[in-house]
């Protein structure tokens, strides 16, 4: 709460009165309304594969299900659910090490950046082969592969650009392409794919916590909706910015920039 003494040349003639702001208190009740959201999403979101879970097991108690096929199948579908709560409490878990506002919770020194991404492409090999897809790593101008940050934020980064890429695109023949150019002060990374692309209407949304773009085959898709809220954090901890364009069918760009420099 701010309070600000009003003289002579207030407004209406309110000499000698007092103009409260109560900025600071606005702000707090918005933070305050943050967390109970996304404590209220993240229940909603853990809710719902549990009860599954939960309803597929009491059908199997009951003996309503017994069929040898129709048990593998209750099986693999409570698997599946199970995958996704261990995914949700693994990003929670990421999302809660970035906020916990420690100052060691991010490592910022000079490290190789091509050898991280080219990491992150080993790791992803069986969906890229799958796939059939082209995922590849440059360095603009030949320019130095080292960034400063913390590597694993990075890795955290770039594995859930480029999966994102791979997971929303179910064409063959993807192309994605991990660029970095080093620009005066500024480290400049560009993940730019050339497949479905992020609808125009749900562009600035997609860095929002579980928010996921509906499409018809999105129940085939894993994910949590926390990939792109992890990604943002991690990279304003570097006090860097990211922004995302998409043309959709034709190229979606993802443009992160941080300084060259460690700020503490
Ligand atoms: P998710 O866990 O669902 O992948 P994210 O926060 O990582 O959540 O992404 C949010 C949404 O943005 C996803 O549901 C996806 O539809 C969309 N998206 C992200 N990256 C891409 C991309 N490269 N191409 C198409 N859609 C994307």
């Amino acid at each position: 709460v701010e309070a600000v003494p009003l003289n002579g040349d207030a407004p209406g003639g309110m000499e000698g009165g007092v103009l409260v702001i109560l900025r600071d208190e606005t702000e707090k009740h918005t933070l305050e309304r943050i967390r109970k959201d996304f404590v209220a999403n993240a229940s909603h979101e853990l809710r719902t594969p549990l009860s599954i879970i939960n309803g597929y097991l009491e059908n199997l108690v009951e003996g309503d299900i017994s069929e040898p096929d129709e048990t593998k199948r209750a099986f693999g579908i409570m698997r599946k659910h199970g995958d996704r709560l261990a995914q949700i409490v693994e990003d929670l878990l990421v999302i809660s090490r970035m906020e916990s506002g420690e100052p060691e919770a991010v490592r910022v020194e000079e490290f190789d950046f091509k050898a991280c991404a080219q990491d992150v492409i080993h790791r992803l090999t069986p969906v890229i082969t799958t796939k059939e897809a082209k995922v590849e790593v440059v360095l603009v101008d030949n320019c130095s592969p080292y960034i400063h940050g913390d590597r694993y934020y990075w890795d955290q980064i770039l594995f859930n650009l480029v999966s994102n890429a791979l997971k929303e695109n179910l064409a063959r023949g993807l192309q994605v392409t991990i660029l970095l150019k080093q620009e005066g002060d500024i480290s400049e990374i560009q993940v730019r794919d050339n497949g479905v692309g992020i609808p125009h209407a749900d562009l600035p949304f997609v860095f929002k916590r579980f928010y996921r773009v509906a499409r018809h085959h999105s129940k085939d898709i894993k994910g949590t909706g926390l990939g792109l809220s992890i990604v943002k954090r991690a990279v304003e901890a570097h006090h860097g910015t990211i922004t995302v364009h998409s043309r959709p069918g034709i190229e979606t760009l993802f443009t992160i920039r941080v300084p060259r420099a460690a700020r503490g």
